[in-house]
């Protein structure tokens, strides 16, 4: 494991200044912390957890944080950053700047880019320009597969030489299950996490959403769950037979969810995600045809959502990832049989979690904090904590905050939200990186102390 603010971002390698958060509420669930502090951050970590109103400001960077709650940043493995090459979409500054305004100290970006990301010249060359423009520290993936074509594996042990944090074809499975028995043996030599896209293109077909009773009503053609399960019942008994590990992207059915939960017992090296957008959304909301309801894997029935929620509690899903997806307009504003799959995420991930799952009682703030982070571990980077001697990645919400995303327009080059215009409460006011400030909602004021 390493700190998170190894990864690429432009700040990386610069001293930082010293900060002090008085009397906030702060919430660290791998602390077992629920107590208001004055937080002080010196040479980007946590120097100290004093006693409320103890901590002065001299020449720091402060704020009385009053009624917001302090928490460790969050972490998400899961982007997309349209980088090479739909720069019109999104590009690292964009992107970074959405995940600091969501309380991200970190992010994994996905490799299907145009080109993809499969050589070390194209890793090195992101990681540059991530080092000039990324405002939070980002780790870049790897194609598992030349091209994404999935019949020849990239040179996975180069590629980690040159700091791919991991592999994928996400946006695509490895259909061979022959590609996907090299491609985790290299996984045991190389490092890296091999985070996959679980999908039977035989079983997807030509499906636009969820098979059911919607998709009968609507008309539309339908994925269904299982071709989801079973490509992720197929690696989970490839990586206990190759000893090696795997991430299941974005968990989408209950089968899965059973699927996950029986490796786990049986003990494979699994973890795996869910989204905001299918813990809190199901297929219902397709019959609008709005294609910001459009993904893949699609918003499911009521019953797999409901499984996912209890597999989030449970730790069966290690971590939210939020599948930022951007799309320009074009993409997105024709009929819905059209419209590109994807949706953006990183600005409302928290809000819509806390609004969907914490606030009606259905699970605690404590275990959606420890799963909005989860995913740095996942990765193989240090779980951002709130203890001394941490590196300093925290996040400042302001829970009562009721806000409509999109209202004030977006950090992201996107606007493919499934959450616009919803009223959601709960929102980020402030993102510490490596003692750094990196973001500040315009209505709070973490201002310089005099
Ligand atoms: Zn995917
Ligand atoms: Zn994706």
């Amino acid at each position: 494991m390493s700190e998170i603010s190894t990864l690429d971002w432009r700040n990386g390698g610069e001293p930082a200044g010293e900060v002090v958060i008085r009397e906030a509420r702060v919430v660290d669930p791998h602390a077992g912390l629920d107590e208001r502090r004055d937080v002080v951050v010196r040479a980007g970590a946590v120097a100290e957890l004093a006693a409320p109103g103890a901590a002065e400001l001299p020449d720091a960077e402060g704020s009385e944080a009053g009624e917001l709650c302090l928490v460790p940043a969050f972490f998400d493995p899961h982007v997309h950053l349209r980088t090479p090459g739909r720069e019109d979409e999104e590009d690292l500054e964009t992107g970074t700047r959405a995940a600091a305004a969501g309380g991200y100290c970190g992010i994994a970006a996905m490799a299907n880019t145009e080109p993809t990301v499969d050589t070390p010249e194209a890793i090195e060359a992101l990681r540059e320009r991530a080092g000039r423009e990324a405002a939070v520290p980002v780790g870049f993936l790897a194609c598992a597969t030349r091209g994404m074509r999935g019949d020849e594996l990239t040179d996975m042990i180069e590629l980690r030489q040159a700091g791919a944090v991991g592999f994928s074809d996400d946006g695509l499975p490895i259909r061979s299950a022959r590609v996907m028995r090299r491609a985790l043996q290299y996984q045991r030599i190389a490092g890296g996490v091999l985070a996959l896209h679980e999908e039977d293109p035989e079983l997807s077909g030509k499906g636009v959403m969820h098979e059911g009773e919607v998709s009968a009503a609507l008309g539309l053609a339908g994925i269904p769950t299982v071709s989801e399960s079973t490509m992720i019942a197929r690696d989970c008994a490839l990586a206990a037979y190759e000893e090696a590990r795997i991430h299941v992207q974005h968990l989408s059915a209950r089968e899965s969810v059973a699927t996950v939960a029986a490796a786990k017992a049986a003990g494979v090296a699994v973890t795996c995600e869910a989204t905001p957008h299918h813990l809190a959304l199901t297929d219902e909301d397709v019959r609008s045809l709005d294609s910001a309801y459009k993904m893949n894997p699609p918003l499911r029935s009521e019953e797999d959502r409901l499984a996912l929620v209890d597999a989030l509690r449970s730790g069966i899903v290690d971590c939210v990832a939020t599948d930022h997806a951007p799309h320009s307009i074009d993409e997105k504003e024709v009929p819905f049989e059209a419209a590109a799959m994807g949706v953006t995420g990183l600005e409302t991930a928290f809000a819509v979690l806390h609004t969907a799952l914490v606030l009606p009682g259905t699970i605690a703030l404590e275990l959606l904090l420890e799963r909005m982070s989860g995913g740095a571990a996942c990765m193989g980077f240090d779980p951002p904590r709130i203890a001394p001697g941490a590196e300093a990645n925290l996040a400042l919400l302001d829970l009562d905050a009721q806000w409509t995303p999109g209202a004030e327009g977006w950090e992201s080059r996107s606007a493919n939200c499934a959450f616009a215009g919803r009223t959601l409460r709960g929102r980020v006011m402030a993102t510490v990186v490596g003692g750094r400030i990196v973001y500040r909602n315009r209505a709070f004021a973490l201002g310089v102390a005099a």
